[in-house]
């Protein structure tokens, strides 16, 4: 029964780390060696000392009691993909990932990333077969803002974000080393590579070429890695490869593209209210106060069905003042009597299972002037 669950967990462990070490092949001169045996190699990993390591003819024992299989076919069971995920990854509601550009990312210029940014995002969005998309956000609180790194990068570190959060949402930032490479001039399809690439750390994908980074984070989270069925072993073409910061976009790979199809797959229906954070006022594109409230709803799918779509708001201190479908768009504002105005925006459309709903609590903004 022991033995059955040590070979179990470094079966997991096995996946995670790979048995296959390459770096291992490379100056071997006695097969004898014990150093030379890859699950020796990987349970040095594992963090067991080599003098704690003995082998004898069935096993190797290690710390005097644990026995551990010298089949490495025993560790490689399900190890046939490489594209991996994270443990966190994007739920069923926030696959419709809003993306705000912060304002340290200019509008023109060397630095100018806007234009590769949105390109980015609809690289992913324009995948069929999956529930992930980024619909372009002016709210001050989207779920993923890029922005410059404020020299927080170093220099061969071109962009960085992380893995989905435990909340079931996407990382939440994006950021951009203008200086990279010394002030390096990026290349507009080198931009749209990073930021493809980024985003998908923000959804969940490790690197495809991962191995030897680890399970955690540089602060001891951590992340893990879950490979992806139907991968290969390397796939060199995979705009998740780690250390391509200078490579240009060249479409996704096609495993790539089994990769976020299996991770998320497509939904009936994937839409997805976003709006002024709850309990606060509410600005409009400009950040100047509004009371007229606008909510932005994203699709997956292109074609909108606007004639069956209909908006709804619940209680009596919120009215709808304007929608449309086709720029996905409604607005609501405060009845002027109650605060704060609170209701919930629903979204019916005429695909089954398609209802959106918002939850709405307006304070008191009526002594602002507003632009909208
Ligand atoms: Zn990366």
């Amino acid at each position: 029964m022991k033995i059955k669950k040590i070979i179990l967990s470094l079966l997991t462990l096995c996946m995670v780390f790979s048995c296959e070490d390459s770096e291992t092949d490379s100056n071997l001169s006695s097969k004898s060696a014990i150093h030379d045996s890859p699950v020796v190699q990987n349970l040095l990993k594992l963090g067991y000392k080599i003098e704690d390591i003995k082998e004898t003819e069935d096993f190797y024992l290690v710390q005097g009691d644990l026995i551990f299989s010298k089949n490495l076919n025993d560790y490689k069971k399900g190890e046939t993909n490489r594209h991996a995920s994270s443990n966190n990854l994007v739920s069923q509601q926030y696959r419709v990932i809003t993306v705000g550009i912060d304002s340290s990312i200019p509008q023109s210029g060397k630095n100018d990333w806007r234009s590769a940014i949105t390109s980015a995002m609809s690289k992913w969005s324009d995948l069929s077969g999956n529930s992930i998309a980024f619909v372009r956000s002016y709210d001050p609180n989207p779920d993923i803002l890029i922005k410059s790194d404020n020299n927080a990068l170093g220099s061969n570190v071109i962009a960085a974000a992380g893995f989905p959060l435990s909340n079931g949402k996407a990382f939440n930032e994006i950021l951009i080393n203008f200086d990279f490479y010394n002030n390096l001039t990026v290349s507009e399809n080198s931009k749209i590579y990073n930021m493809v690439h980024e985003l998908g750390h923000c959804i969940g994908f490790r690197h495809t070429n991962w191995e030897g980074e680890g399970l955690y984070d540089q602060y001891g989270n951590l992340i893990g890695a879950n490979y992806i069925p139907n991968t290969p072993s390397q796939d060199a073409n995979s705009v998740m490869n780690g250390g391509t910061a200078l490579n240009s976009w060249n479409g996704f790979s096609s495993y790539d593209v089994t990769a976020v199809n299996y991770l998320y797959p497509g939904l009936a229906c994937n839409s997805r209210l976003s709006g002024p954070a709850e309990g606060t006022c509410a600005y409009d594109r400009y950040n100047d106060p509004i009371r007229y409230n606008v909510y932005t709803i994203g699709t997956k799918q292109t074609v909108f069905d606007e004639s069956n779509t209909s908006w709804q708001v619940s209680g009596n201190s919120l009215e709808i003042v304007y929608t449309s479908s086709s720029a996905c768009e409604v607005r609501v504002k405060a009845n002027n009597t109650t605060w704060p105005a609170t209701g919930i925006i629903t979204k019916t459309s005429g695909a089954a299972g398609c209802i959106t709903t918002y939850n709405v609590s307006l304070g008191n903004c009526i002594n602002y002037s507003y632009s909208d």
